[in-house]
Parts: structure tokens; sequence; C-alpha cells
């Protein structure tokens, strides 16, 4: 392959048992579905190289370009709370890693390249579903301005997947910091692997906080970036569906689009995905469920601290327990922007509170509430708009404090950039996944194209600003695998 990728692999330095090497599995007839430009671009990468014959024999497993030393990740994590000492990439292998344009080292992996030994029944596959799914939702989550891992290529294999009934087979091009999640951690922890856990350490400080300079560091710099993450979803009304230690990135990048989904109408409790039966990754849960994640992470990194355990103990208590006051920081932040505030007051959570309140208990779409804001259209989210309107008097009250009101250019400003036009809306996904299945991807391009610019209003796209009718709700989401 004379296709070039100047690949810089630090994790295949790590000791074997953090991985098991294999090569993707071929597949017969691959064809590119979309190529992300600007991040091959990002990455430093020959974008018009990667659209070619190269880049698609990359991008479906069936050749690699020099360089690339495919694995798969070894981790365990807490399912649904049950642990599971040994999950790992079943479905995924990492093909190395490069350094971007900006100096940061990103991971590209393939997910659905075929089986590994970690697979157990599965069969390392995907289906164009969960590919196009996480393709569209996590580069709109970028554009969104959350940090994330990217999509740069996704393809299909011109092979079958085998699911409830026969779907076309997909490969996705994923883009990391780092695939490195709480549960790589507890994969050691639990065997009682000291000097593996050092290792991991050493190499996810470098990676996501070199500033740190030991474990309790590292945690505390991870407890904020979790508390920001979390903070930045709830200001969107995404949910994230399966909150395992798995899916918890250590940088704090929103990692695997399984069952997630963004709010139509608010409600603090709701739940998407099939397999969350008692509700434990509902909306309002994420934060609980956040620390929760952390203080696993917490009790891995415990025998790497320089004090007795007593004291490490307390100190990582500590530092985990400030996640909550973190959280409601950054929460506040994100909130008090949506109500276009520059500054902050007393009352700003009551009010924030009080908006919320009315819009679940009218059902009120999130996003198209927060965005009417910025347009003056807000009271026809809701069905009782009385309701509304006197909220709205004590927020335009609570704006006239700094000089603004909901009419200034400057607050209008802010709104628009607080507040998304476009998310990527279930119904709209369902659809776009729908249409790709019977062989017309135009939609999900559009969707990819209307998403990359969520905060702008785009002439001719109002349908994708729609929530769903009532017959086109999506109730839940599945795991997609
Ligand atoms: P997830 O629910 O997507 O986070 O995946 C949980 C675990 O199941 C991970 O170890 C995955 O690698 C594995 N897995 C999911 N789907 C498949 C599949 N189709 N084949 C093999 N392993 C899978
Ligand atoms: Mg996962």
């Amino acid at each position: 392959m004379s296709l070039k990728i100047a690949f810089d692999n630090s994790y295949a330095a790590l000791p074997a048992r953090f991985y098991a090497r294999l090569s993707p599995e071929p597949v017969p007839a691959p064809g590119l579905v979309r190529l992300n430009h600007a991040l091959a671009e990002e990455l430093g990468l020959d974008a018009q190289a990667l659209a070619g014959p190269e880049g698609l024999a990359m991008f479906s497993g069936n050749a690699l370009p020099e360089g690339a030393a495919p694995l798969a990740q070894a981790y365990a994590g807490h399912q649904f709370g049950g642990f599971v000492p040994q999950l790992g990439d079943g479905r995924a292998l990492l093909l190395g890693e490069v350094i971007d344009r900006g100096g940061r080292r990103r991971d590209i992996q393939l997910k659905g390249s075929g089986r590994t030994p970690f697979s157990r029944s599965g069969d390392g596959r995907a289906w164009i579903g969960p590919v196009l799914r996480e393709y569209v939702v996590s580069e709109a989550m970028h554009a969104l301005g959350v940090p994330t891992t990217r999509a740069l290529a996704a393809v299909t294999t011109g092979d079958w997947v085998y699911r409830e009934t026969r779907l076309p087979g997909a490969v996705l091009t994923r883009v990391a910091s780092s695939h490195i999640r709480v549960g790589t951690f507890q994969y050691f922890a639990v065997r009682g692997d000291l000097d593996a856990l050092r290792r991991l350490y050493a190499h996810a400080r470098d990676r996501h906080f070199p500033q740190a300079d030991d474990p309790l560091e590292f945690l505390r710099a991870a407890v904020a970036a979790q508390a920001r993450l979390v903070a930045q979803w709830m200001a969107l009304g995404f949910i994230h569906g399966v909150m395992n230690t798995d899916n918890c990135h250590v940088g704090g990048e929103t990692l695997d689009y399984g069952p997630c989904a963004f709010m139509d109408a608010y409600h603090p409790h709701r739940v998407f995905s099939s397999i969350d039966r008692h509700g434990r990754y509902a909306y309002s849960s994420q934060p609980e469920i956040a620390v929760w994640n952390l203080a696993q992470l917490a009790s891995c990194l415990l025998p790497l601290m320089d004090m007795g355990e007593e004291e490490a103990v307390g100190a990582a208590t500590e530092v985990v327990h400030a996640f909550p006051a973190l959280f409601q920081e950054a929460w506040l932040d994100r909130f008090r922007a949506k109500l276009g505030l520059a500054g902050a007051q007393e009352g700003d959570r009551a009010l924030i509170e009080a908006l919320l309140d009315i819009m679940a208990r009218q059902g009120a779409d999130f996003t198209r509430s927060f965005r009417g804001l910025a347009d003056g259209r807000a009271r026809d989210a809701f069905a009782g708009p009385e309701a509304f309107d006197n909220w709205a008097e004590d927020w335009r009250a609570r704006l006239a404090q700094e000089g603004g009101s909901p009419e200034a250019p400057r607050t209008i400003t802010a709104l628009r950039a607080a507040n998304p036009a476009f998310i990527p809306r279930n119904h709209r996904i369902e659809a776009a996944i729908g249409a790709a299945v019977s062989g017309d991807f135009t939609p999900f391009h559009r969707l990819c194209d209307v998403l990359a610019r969520p905060y702008e209003d785009q002439p001719g796209a109002e349908d994708l600003k729609a929530p769903p009718a009532p017959e086109e709700q999506v109730t839940q989401t599945f795991c997609g695998t």
C-alpha cells in the first residue's frame, strides 16, 4: 500500500497483556459511505488518498498501511452495576496512533472489523445502523462543542450481519484522544497487577493530564473533566444511555454511542435504552452515575498512591466527593448561558429550574424551548404558554439587571451561541438508517451536513429542526451491536 500514515504507536509498546495483536478480518465488497475530510486534515492525513481505493481498503480492514500495529484492547467494566472482569474490544481494533496537526496524540480505531479474542459470543461485526448513528451523533457532539470521540469514515462491507434480521454490514473508523476507560484500570486492578496499573497510569497521565504529578492529581483532573462533560450533556438534553465503567473515558470524552439519545420532549427521568429496565442511566441520574464510575477509578488508583492505605482512601474520597460541587458549577454556567445571562446572581438556579419545571410538566421540546428564547418563539414550544409567559417576565427582569433583554442583539447573540437550532433527533436518525438500509444514503449525508453547523439557522433545513410528530416519536433506542 502506498498510502502513508505517520503512525506513532505508544499503546502497542505497553506489555503484551494489555491487548491482543491481530489483523482485521477482510470483507468481500467494501464501499465508502462517508469520509470526514476536515478530520482527515486535522490528523495530517492525505484526504485525497483516503477517499480512494487505498483508503477504502484501510477503512474496511482489507489492507493496512505500513506502520499500523492492529490490536484489540483488554478492559473490564461494571455493566449496570455488575462487574465483568473481562470485556475488551470484541469488535474493534486499534490500528495505531498519529500525532495530529495540533500536536495531540490520537487513536485511529476500526469498529466492526471482525472477531477478536474478546468477542465472546459476538460476531465482531456491526451493521450500518449503529455505524451511521455513531457517525452522525459523535460528529454532531463535536460540532456542538462537547468533547467526544470522532468519526473519520464509514464504509459498508458488502456482507450481511445477522441480528433479528439480515442487515448490511459496516465499519466505522473512530478517532479518539485514547480509548482508555475506567474499565481499563479495573481490568488490571482486579487482577492485582500493580506493574500494569503503574504503566497504564503513566500512559494515561501523559496522554490526558500531563500536568498531574501523581495519581491523586490525575484522579482530580479526571473528576473535573467528567463533571464538565456531564454538565455539557445535561445542557443539551443528551442521555448517554450506557454509562457503564467500560464506556467511561478517563480523559473525559463522550465514548460509545450505543442507545444514546437527545431528548425531544423534556422530562428529567427520561430513559431511552431498551436494556436500561430500571432507569439506572436516566437523564437526571447521569451526574450520580459519573460519581459512581469515578469512585471505581479512584479505588483502582489507591495502590499507586504514595501514602498509607487509610490516608489514600481519605484523599481519594475527598477528590471524588468534589464532583457534585464541580458539576453544579459547570451546570449553572451552562444553563446561565442558555438563558443569555452574562453574570451570576443568587436566584439564577431557581430561575433555570422554574423553566425546566414548566417544560417537564408540559413535555415541551428541550431544544426548541431554549432556542426559541433567541427568536421570541419559545412560547410556541409550550402547550399551555401562559406558564411560560409568567416565567418569561421573571427572565426579562433578570436580564434587565445586567442591561440585557430578550430583544437586545447582544442577548440574542449569546442565546444563539448557547442553544443549538439542530440536534441529532432520534426520528431523523432512524429515518436516515432506514433509507440507508434500502441503499439511499442521501438523508444520512444531509443530516451530517446540517449538524456540522448546529448553532446556525439553515434555510431549507427547518424540517430537521422540528420535533417529531406523535407518530414519528422514537421511544426506545437499542444497544446497536
Ligand atoms: P458495548 O455495550 O457496546 O459497550 O459493548 C460491551 C462489550 O460487548 C464490549 O466488550 C464489546 O466489544 C462487546 N461487543 C459488543 N458488540 C459486539 C459484537 N458484535 N461482537 C463482539 N463483541 C461485541
Ligand atoms: Mg463499550
